[in-house]
């Protein structure tokens, strides 16, 4: 086989000799793929079908020992390097090109103890596989709202869900992570163990290291919990979203709200509200009550609901391999005027596929101090998500066009601050704006961890040296 051209960390081309290649191969335990390999192209696709990269190499790594393998390799030869997890983020940060993709999706254990209330998650696995193993005993910790998502990228970068007003974000309830770093080496970080490493990580995104292992503190859930939509037609949307607002706001911890604009194939534009309640049942029908009573809704489809099933209802609005995209504003309060721009840039909506998800923190989210993680944003009340959905490549300039006006509509209504996990290529400012005043100890985190920036597909928390 000839050499193989690669690229390098800061983007120029390089020659792997085809032994050092051969020599890698066999110190894996998983796979290495490369361009031509039979699952080269399964193992390159992410959940976001506009993205079409083509690494160098794949490294499919089946334990910690591959992805120490997988760094050093990357550092003695100084490789640009892509870390994948679920696959979810919407610019396609964990695929790259001509690269070295450090692929842990096939690394999906999840270690429940039911005695301690923990749980340690392999750093691919995604979040159906923790629901699927902390509610065989009634425990579970906040994951996002859609099956598929990667556990490790979900947490590293902060991680919102339906139990998060109760029990804070998912890097909130970490316990400790097993990091392999940028220069190969094996480190633990927990509140006893590289503290600031520790803090680095619940919120700080990949930019410190790659988790191999997470483990985290559980909660009594459900397994049953109240759950569901009320569903409201666009012409009752502005009534039944200034109803919402003033509703969640209030509401108790125990209970998420999201809204969303959609468009159902039967009723057309409507307007969804999605509940979680995890309290008992019968208090959750009693506070629940003004919510399912307002307008009536066209559709009230709540109920009791294994909290499994309740976590599986989105996977549905986002299958893997269509086209999105979609930008954020955090916001504290949803005024009347911003209902009003959210409603009339829906009418315009171009793809029946596409939402405006309104996902609510507040509760237990907020009462963790700014600095107390990375993640900054503890005053955010509702992450604003205008997402365009469409699958026709050709099309693709007038989708993005839609979430840009509707984004710059909304600027006036956000607290100035984005959600680090629905960054795509924005760019430096937008990661300044994530961070806010956790920003300097970030930078000066990554000096010391990863200080030639190895781990700078991400939203990139730049080390201070020039030129890396
Ligand atoms: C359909 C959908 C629904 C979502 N819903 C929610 C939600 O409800 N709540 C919420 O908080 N977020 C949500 N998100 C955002 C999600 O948290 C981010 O996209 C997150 O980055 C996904 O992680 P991943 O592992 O799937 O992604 P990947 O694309 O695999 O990884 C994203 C980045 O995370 C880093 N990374 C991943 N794995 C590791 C690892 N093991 N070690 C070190 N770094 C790693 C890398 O920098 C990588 O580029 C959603 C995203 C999608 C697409």
């Amino acid at each position: 086989m000839p050499n193989l051209r690669m690229k390098t960390r800061l983007g120029s081309e390089t020659e792997l000799a085809e032994t050092a290649v051969e020599a890698f191969k066999s110190g894996l335990r998983g796979a290495l793929l490369r361009p031509g390999d039979n699952d080269y192209d399964s193992a390159r696709a992410v959940w976001n079908g506009m993205v079409d990269k083509r690494p160098g190499l794949i490294a499919r790594c089946a334990g910690v020992a591959d992805v120490i393998c997988a760094a050093a390799f990357a550092r003695d030869h100084d490789l640009l390097v892509s870390v994948r997890a679920g696959g979810h983020n919407i610019a396609g940060k964990s695929v790259c090109d001509g690269g070295l993709m450090i692929d842990l999706s096939r690394m999906r254990g999840v270690h429940v103890d039911p005695v301690g209330s923990t749980a340690r998650v392999e750093g691919g696995a995604t979040l159906g596989d923790l629901d699927h193993e902390t509610q065989a005993f009634g425990l579970a910790t906040t994951a996002g709202v859609v099956t598929h998502t990667g556990v490790a990228g979900l947490t590293l970068g902060g991680g919102i869900g339906r139990i998060g007003r109760k029990y804070g974000l998912a890097c909130d309830n970490l316990l400790s992570v097993d990091v392999v770093t940028a220069d190969a080496r094996f480190v633990k970080a927990s509140a006893a163990e590289n503290a600031d490493l520790f803090w680095g990580l619940r919120g700080g995104g990949g930019n410190f290291g790659i988790a191999t292992s997470l483990e985290y503190r559980l909660h009594p859930v459900g397994p049953v919990v109240l759950g569901g939509v009320l569903i409201h037609s666009l012409e009752k949307a502005r009534e039944a979203l200034e109803f919402y607002y003033q509703f969640s706001s209030a509401a108790p911890d125990e209970l998420a709200a999201d809204a969303v604009l959609l468009t159902s194939p039967d009723l057309g534009p409507v307007l969804a509200i999605s509940v979680c309640y995890i309290g008992s049942l019968g208090e959750g029908e009693r506070i629940l009550q003004p919510l399912r009573r307002f307008g009536p809704p066209l559709s009230d489809q709540i109920g009791p609901i294994a909290y499994t099933e309740l976590q599986a209802t989105g996977d549905m609005f986002f299958p893997i391999g269509l086209d999105y995209y979609w930008k954020t504003h955090f916001m504290k309060e949803i005024s009347r005027e911003a209902i009003d721009a959210i409603v009339s840039h829906f009418a315009t909506v171009p793809s029946p596929r596409s939402l405006v998800i309104l996902q609510q923190y507040g509760g237990a989210v907020s009462r963790v101090g700014q600095s107390a993680t990375a993640f900054s944003q503890r005053d955010a009340q509702y992450d604003f998500i205008p997402t365009s959905i469409w699958s026709d490549l050709a099309e693709s300039e007038r989708h993005i066009a839609w979430v840009r006006s509707l984004w710059e509509l909304m600027k006036p209504f956000s607290t100035g601050g984005v959600y680090v996990n629905n960054l795509g290529d924005e760019g430096q400012e937008h990661v300044g704006a994530a961070y806010g005043p956790n920003y300097e100890r970030l930078v000066a985190l990554k000096n010391k961890y990863d200080p030639v920036n190895f781990f700078r597909l991400n939203a990139n928390i730049k080390p201070s040296h020039a030129g890396v």
